[in-house]
């Protein structure tokens, strides 16, 4: 008897096998990391954990001992480097794994910059692993200077932990305005004055030549031809869901590995979870790179393995912390065409998403409220009447029943 046998151990690795032995599988479960630790959470990386705030323990998400406790065999610092479909079998250097299930769960990899341009450079690190955070974290220091390529949202919190630590931050974007892939202008307007007030310079529609150094960088030129000396560089330019070893397998790939409403690929013994697959939403399909969805993603396919039949329906939702502000996003933002702003006292407001009359998504500043009941809305499918939304007097809570 092979098992089932979960590729890749992060977020959704671990809840699936967590959730299986919850369901009563007892079967031979296998979880199989590339990385040298038990599975971890990833937010703090960019937050507290960069900050030095928090020890590494903590960012496990379950103590180690808990996954022989539950007969899960959990194996760190090994990489899967094929499958064999036909046989069932996985291979990890010159040893074959059997399996009767297989489960991807292998995550993203960030973009990098090209050699070309000096992406090889010392100095240079993206931000994914506990490796790359404890790499950078002699850099991280107060008087130094970082040039923090990408307004997303790691390139932000990047920015803002390494402000606070007294490093002089210059961040550029290349698209007109930071966060715009993922928010509404207001969104991005909002967190420019943030990041201003707290000294970070940001250049938006400004992109980088080139990494200058000799085996270390220490020179940036933007393509506005400028030169800033640097001490170190965060690379924040988006993921890729990690794909190579279900691609190289045969199995179909459509914005990551494809899978169906249950968690299936396109092979009737692999299924998939998180960051590096996409499933079918609202006739088309969807993936989402967020702690939530690999959580509730991986627990339906736990339950369907056993045999649930369950569709996943996904409750989007996100967070990002910068400064003293707490982001909290409900909904997705798709296809929005008017912001409602619903103004708060001092640093909090929230921006609602409507398209023509429904509402799609809140970005909540520092409004844990706001951000609660419109999620609740949406999850209902409750759009409540924009002016209503706009009158910071109006009482939310009331909406929910309207
Ligand atoms: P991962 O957690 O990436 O795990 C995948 C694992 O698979 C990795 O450990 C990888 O090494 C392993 N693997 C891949 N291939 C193989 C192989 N061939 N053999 C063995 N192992 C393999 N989300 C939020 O919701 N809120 C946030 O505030 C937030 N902040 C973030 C900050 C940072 C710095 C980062 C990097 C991410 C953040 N995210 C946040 C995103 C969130 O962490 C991811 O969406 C989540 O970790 C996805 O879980 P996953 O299990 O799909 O992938």
């Amino acid at each position: 008897m092979s098992g089932i046998v979960v590729v890749g151990a992060g977020q959704a690795g671990a809840s699936l096998v967590a959730e299986l032995r919850k369901q009563g599988c007892d079967n031979q479960i296998t979880l199989i990391g590339s990385e040298p630790v038990p599975p971890y959470q990833r937010p703090p990386l960019s937050k507290g954990y960069l900050l030095g705030d928090m020890t590494v323990e903590r960012l496990f998400l379950r103590p180690e001992s808990f996954y022989a406790d539950q007969g899960i065999t959990l194996r760190t610092a090994t990489q899967v480097d094929a499958v064999d479909r036909a046989a069932r079998t996985l291979s990890i250097d010159d040893e074959t794994l059997g399996y009767d299930q297989l489960v991807f769960t292998t995550g993203s990899v960030p973009r990098t910059l090209p050699a070309s341009i000096g992406g090889d450079l010392g100095g240079v690190f993206v931000v994914r692993t506990l490796a790359d955070v404890d790499a950078m974290a002699g850099f991280v220091k107060d008087g130094a200077k970082a040039l923090i390529v990408g307004g997303g949202y790691i390139g932000l919190e990047a920015a803002a932990v390494a402000s606070k630590l007294g490093v002089h931050v210059t961040l550029v974007e290349m698209a007109d305005r930071i966060l715009q892939r993922v928010a509404a202008p207001e969104t991005s307007d909002y967190f420019r004055a943030l990041h201003s007030a707290h000294g970070v310079e940001i250049l938006e529609g400004t992109g980088l030549n080139r990494l200058i150094g000799e085996g270390v960088v220490t020179a940036a030129e933007l393509s506005d031809a400028t030169t800033l000396d640097v001490d170190f560089v965060i690379v924040g330019v988006g993921i890729q869901p990690d794909t190579r070893l279900a691609q190289d397998a045969g199995l179909e790939i459509d914005n990551g590995i494809a899978v169906d409403a249950f968690g299936q690929t396109s092979d009737p013994y692999i299924w998939a979870a998180g960051d590096c697959c996409s499933f079918p939403y609202r006739g088309g399909r969807l993936r989402l790179e967020s702690v939530p969805n690999a959580i509730d993603q991986a627990e339906c396919v736990a339950r369907n393995l056993l045999g649930a039949q369950e569709a996943y329906v996904p409750k989007p939702w996100f967070w990002s912390d910068q400064y003293d502000v707490k982001l909290q996003i409900a909904g997705l933002n798709t296809g929005y065409n008017r912001i409602v702003t619903r103004p708060g006292a001092g640093q909090s407001t929230s921006f609602w998403y409507y398209q023509d009359d429904t509402l799609l998504a809140v970005d909540a500043m520092n409004d844990p409220r706001g951000y609660m009941i419109g999620k609740r809305l949406i999850e209902a499918g409750k759009s409540p009447d924009p002016a209503l939304v706009a009158d910071p007097d109006a009482d939310l809570k009331a909406l929910l029943t309207r």
